[in-house]
């Protein structure tokens, strides 16, 4: 399929998996199931906006390099636009699109009055020093100073970005307007508004969805095998979580490959280890090396890709072994592959439910924010739980009576409640 929009640029390749096309795909079969207008589909099969910005960079050698920002805004139908904002080399518009998308259904999903946005830059943050990133981070939010705000789009961490550059980014908006605003931005530092439980939340949004998925199937937590693709801010996260409540651990990985334990690895140990290595896991105590692509298709009992998209494709999708995988990441499952998963009774439980803990608690950040009433962590984690647990049971509930995977479901929910809004609204003009 080549779905194009006119706001995008061309596919760069017919070889190249196009996470545009994969997203619209899920929105067509949410759609068809819908019986969706297709007025209303051609609407929301386009992002609202796309905006790219030239980004100079003066790097610390004094020359001068200009860097593409992009944001892309999916959608406000059912309120401001909310998304993160990725540094990492593989950043294209077409992906940031895609990601837009998702961030559209994933709230409206979570019932959370936002619609999606996406930002990034390609660029590998571990080449630049860190004056390097706060001029970059600065430059790019100045350029978007127009269309951003905290009741029009609001940016948050993703992928190569944390409450550092989101107090950078907030610091440049309020001196641009000329007094605080914490609202421009969540996932922000404590010290300027930032929630208790944010930078565990997508982890902790992950933990909950895997511990009510095993419950469904009669298990819990204790003993449950898991390997983990990643171990930054959401696996990292997640392996603390699922292993504080009994889960063995059994393998994880970084960009630069993995470590595996037949017996479970000591999480806090290993984290304490990555500290003091300079981010590095491998050579951890009683740990074999393993490959990324080794990972997925250990014999384990979740699975759970939290790095990158296009991880378990039609290549490797028969030989993955865990009944559960839980998707961490922005689609690291294919479309083909979801497919071939679910007809030999995998469970793949969708990232727009699975990772939606970070933008949950960015929403509670956000709520304290503007009624200036700050709550404690277990307040915040507690409401968090709530949303997690009712979308999980929503999803599961219109699985069964649609007779459709738990994707298909989650986006006939979360489509269906911004086609709803769309038709109740109107055009205009
Ligand atoms: N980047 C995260 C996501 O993709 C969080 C977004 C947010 O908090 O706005 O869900």
């Amino acid at each position: 399929m080549d779905k194009t929009s006119p706001l995008l640029p061309e596919i760069p390749s017919p070889a190249y998996i196009c996470p545009f096309d994969q997203a619209c795909s899920y929105l067509d079969a949410a759609a068809k199931e819908l019986k969706l207008d297709q007025g209303v589909l051609e609407i929301l099969s386009n992002p609202r906006k796309v905006v790219t910005v030239s980004i100079p960079v003066k790097r610390d050698s004094g020359e001068i390099q200009i860097l593409a920002g992009h944001r892309v805004q999916h959608c406000n139908v059912l309120g401001p636009h909310k998304g993160g904002i990725r540094f990492h080399p593989a950043v294209t518009l077409r992906e940031v699109s895609a990601l837009a998308m998702l961030m559209t259904w994933k709230c409206a999903l979570l019932g959370i009055p936002y619609g999606g946005a996406k930002g990034g830059i390609a660029i590998n943050p571990k080449s630049y020093s860190i004056n390097e990133l706060e001029r970059i981070s600065r430059r790019y939010i100045s350029e978007l100073i127009k269309d951003i705000g905290p009741s029009v789009d609001i940016p948050a961490p993703d992928m190569g970005t944390s409450a550092r550059e989101m107090a950078w980014m907030m610091d440049t908006y309020s001196v641009n307007i000329g007094h605080a605003v914490p609202g421009v931005v969540t996932g922000k530092p404590l010290s300027i508004g930032g929630s208790l439980g944010r930078e565990m939340a997508t982890g902790r949004g992950v933990m909950i969805i895997v511990r009510e998925a095993l419950k469904d199937k009669g298990k819990s937590l204790e003993g449950t095998r898991i390997a983990i693709q990643g171990f930054g801010n959401v696996g990292g996260a997640a392996a603390e979580l699922l292993h504080q409540a009994g889960a063995k651990i059994i393998a994880v990985s970084t960009g630069s490959g993995g470590i595996f334990a037949e017996n479970g690895l000591d999480i806090p140990q290993l984290k304490a280890y990555q500290k003091e290595n300079n981010r590095k896991i491998s050579g951890f105590s009683k740990t074999q090396p393993i490959s990324n692509a080794e990972l997925l298709t250990l014999p384990c009992d979740v699975l759970i890709p939290a790095a990158l998209e296009n991880q378990i494709t039609q290549k490797n999708a028969d030989r993955i072994q865990a009944n559960i995988i839980a998707e961490a990441a922005n689609g690291p499952v294919t479309l083909e592959a979801n497919l071939s998963l679910e007809a030999r009774g995998v469970t793949v439980l969708p990232d727009i439910l699975s990772n939606a803990g970070g933008v949950v608690v960015s929403y509670l950040e956000w709520v304290q924010g503007l009624s200036y009433l700050f709550w404690d962590e277990e307040k915040v984690n507690g409401e968090m739980e709530n949303l997690m647990v009712q979308a999980y049971r929503k999803v599961m509930q219109q699985s069964q009576e649609r007779k459709i995977s738990p994707r298909l479901a989650a986006y006939v929910l979360g489509v269906g409640r911004v086609a709803q809004a769309l038709k109740d609204r109107g055009l205009y003009p």
